[in-house]
C-alpha cells in the first residue's frame, strides 16, 4: 500500500479537527408568533433554525396548544415568545414539551419585549379595560422603532447561547437596525444625520420632537421613508376593532378615536355599536381598521350606517403573501390606511 504523501496527511488532519471545532450546529428556536420567526431568522442568519407555532392569520391571544406544538418544543435550544399576556397560551407548550431548556428562568426561554415601554398599563382607574391586557397593550412590534428592541433581545439571547458567533449575529442585527431605520426614515437623511443616526433619530421620535429638530437642523426635506409617508396622515381619525395599532398610530401621527370593541377582547354590544355611529358621524372619521381574524360584523353594520370604510387589517408576518416580511407589513399598514383615509 502506498503511503499518503505527509503533506496530504496533515491537510486531512486539519480539515477532520477544524470540522469538530467549528461545530455548523444551528440554534434551534421555536417562536410564538410569526413576526419574531423573521426577526430571529434576520439577526440569526444562517446560525438558526426557526418555526414559528401560530398561524399568522389567527388571532395571537388565543392559540390551541396541539401535541404536535409541545413535540416541536421538545426538540429546540430556544422558545421565544411576544409576552406581555398576549401569548399566554405558550406557557402550556412549555409546560407540556418536557424541555428543561425551555423553561422560564432559563437561558433557552426569552420574553422578546423586555425593555420596549409598554402603553396602557394597568390602573386603578383603567382596570375597567377587561382582562386580556393585564399587563398593558402587548401589540408592540407594529412600531418599528420598538421592533429594533425586539432584535436587539433576539441577538443578545443567541449570543448567549452561542458566545463563539457572538460576532456574527452582531454583524447581522446591525444590518436590520439599518435596513430599518432606512425604511422609517429614508437613506439620504441617515446619510445626513452621520453617525449613530438611527439612535438619534429614534430618540427624537420617541420624544416627539423629531419634526422641529428636523427643521432646527435644516433638515426636512431629506425625511424619507415611512416617516415622511406619514406625515399625509397626521392627526387622522381611525378607529379599530380591537386595541391593537395603539403603537403604530402613536409612532405615525395617526390619531385612534376609539374601538369598536368595548373593552379588548369583549364583542361590541348593539348599544356601543350605535355609539360608535354617533362619533364617527361626529368627528367624520374615515377608517374602521379590522383585524382579519377579527368578524366584521359590527364593522359592516356601522360602515352601513356611516361613510367610513372598513379596511381588513394584517398584523403579523406572513399572514397573506404581500405581508411575508416585516417591512413589507408595515408598508402595507401604511399604504392601506393613506388610501382609505383619503
Ligand atoms: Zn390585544
Amino acid at each position: 500500500m502506498k503511503l499518503l504523501p505527509m503533506k496530504t496527511f496533515f491537510w486531512i488532519l486539519t480539515f477532520i479537527f477544524l470540522s469538530t471545532v467549528s461545530s455548523p450546529a444551528k440554534i434551534k428556536v421555536l417562536t410564538t408568533l410569526n413576526y419574531l420567526r423573521y426577526i430571529t431568522e434576520q439577526v440569526g442568519g444562517d446560525m438558526v433554525e426557526v418555526t414559528a407555532l401560530a398561524n399568522p392569520k389567527q388571532d395571537p391571544h388565543y392559540v390551541t396548544p396541539t401535541p404536535r406544538m409541545n413535540q416541536l418544543a421538545n426538540n429546540v435550544d430556544l422558545f421565544i415568545e411576544n409576552g406581555l399576556n398576549l401569548d399566554i397560551w405558550a406557557k402550556n407548550v412549555i409546560d407540556a414539551s418536557g424541555n428543561p431548556k425551555i423553561q422560564p428562568g432559563n437561558p433557552g426561554h426569552l420574553v422578546a419585549t423586555i425593555n420596549v415601554p409598554v402603553k396602557e398599563l394597568p390602573t386603578e382607574v383603567s382596570r375597567a379595560w377587561g382582562d386580556i391586557h393585564p399587563q398593558g397593550n402587548p401589540h408592540v412590534w407594529v412600531d418599528p422603532l420598538n421592533i429594533k428592541i425586539i432584535a436587539e433581545n433576539i441577538a443578545g439571547r443567541l449570543s448567549k447561547l452561542d458566545p463563539a458567533k457572538s460576532e456574527y449575529f452582531k454583524e447581522h442585527l446591525d444590518g436590520f437596525k439599518y435596513r430599518t431605520d432606512e425604511a422609517m426614515f429614508g437613506e439620504e437623511l441617515l446619510k445626513a444625520v452621520g453617525k449613530k443616526a438611527g439612535d438619534i433619530l429614534a430618540r427624537k421620535s420617541k420624544n416627539g420632537d423629531l419634526a422641529s429638530w428636523l427643521k432646527s437642523k435644516k433638515l426636512e426635506s431629506k425625511l424619507g421613508g415611512w416617516m415622511k409617508k406619514a406625515e399625509r396622515l397626521n392627526g387622522a381619525k381611525i378607529m379599530s376593532y380591537h386595541k391593537t395599532y395603539v403603537y403604530f398610530a402613536d409612532r405615525f401621527g395617526i390619531q385612534l378615536v376609539g374601538e369598536l370593541e368595548e373593552k379588548p377582547g369583549i364583542p361590541p354590544p348593539p348599544k356601543h355599536r350605535d355609539d360608535v355611529v354617533e362619533q364617527i358621524k361626529r368627528e367624520t372619521i374615515r377608517v374602521i381598521l379590522n383585524d382579519n381574524f377579527y368578524s366584521t360584523e359590527a364593522a359592516d353594520y356601522i360602515a352601513s350606517k356611516t361613510s367610513a370604510k372598513v379596511l381588513i387589517t394584517y398584523i403579523d408576518v406572513g399572514a397573506s403573501p404581500e405581508v411575508d416580511t416585516y417591512e413589507k407589513l408595515i408598508s402595507y399598514l401604511l399604504e392601506k390606511i393613506l388610501v382609505a383615509a383619503s
